[in-house]
């Protein structure tokens, strides 16, 4: 049986595009796990002043994988990529966050799904519009495209 599941990408060191290819690549080779779909890159300035600016995307993913399992293949996918964990919202070389993991509700130390801010981030919420069905909902039944209505593109580039 697989799950699908949707990946948020993000990256503002090193190249982020080059960094996000690879990192959909990386994806679809995980054990287990199968690249759906991959959605547009979109560039916006950090929430955070004095860092470079983001490139963000979304993955679609079936995977027959556990979410703390998928969490540890999505982390060394960060790893392999020169991730180097300082502070906390640090620039990054990759980022790789679970957005969703088919319906699941998920609240475990490591691991929160649907990704705690997932609903007001611009630059989660226009990629994943792109791979997910006219009246796609959260599992909390909220319509993505109220969300997207609530989250204005301002600032957002899609590349
Ligand atoms: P943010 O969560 O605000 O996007 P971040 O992605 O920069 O911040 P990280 O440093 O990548 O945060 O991750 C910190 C920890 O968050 C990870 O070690 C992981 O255990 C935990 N975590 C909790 N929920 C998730 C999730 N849905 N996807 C990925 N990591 C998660
Ligand atoms: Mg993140
Ligand atoms: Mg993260």
């Amino acid at each position: 049986m697989t799950t699908r599941a949707y990946i948020g990408l993000g990256s503002n060191l090193d190249a982020p595009a080059e960094q996000l290819q690879n990192a959909f690549q990386a994806l679809g080779q995980a054990e287990g796990t199968r690249l759906v779909a991959a959605s547009g890159l979109f560039t916006s300035d950090s929430l955070l002043p004095g860092q470079p600016r983001y490139t963000n995307a979304v993955a679609a993913l079936d995977t027959s994988l556990e979410p703390l399992a998928l969490l540890d293949a999505l982390q060394a996918i960060e790893n392999d990529q020169g991730r180097v964990r300082k502070e906390r919202w640090g620039p990054r070389t990759l980022d790789l966050d679970i957005l969703l993991f088919g319906d699941q509700l998920i609240d475990v130390p490591r691991l929160q799904v649907p990704h705690y801010h997932m609903h007001a981030r611009a630059f989660v919420l226009y990629p994943l519009a792109e791979l997910v069905p006219d009246g796609f909902c959260l599992p909390d039944g909220r319509e993505l495209a109220e969300l997207i209505r609530a989250c204005p593109f301002v600032g957002l580039e899609r590349l």
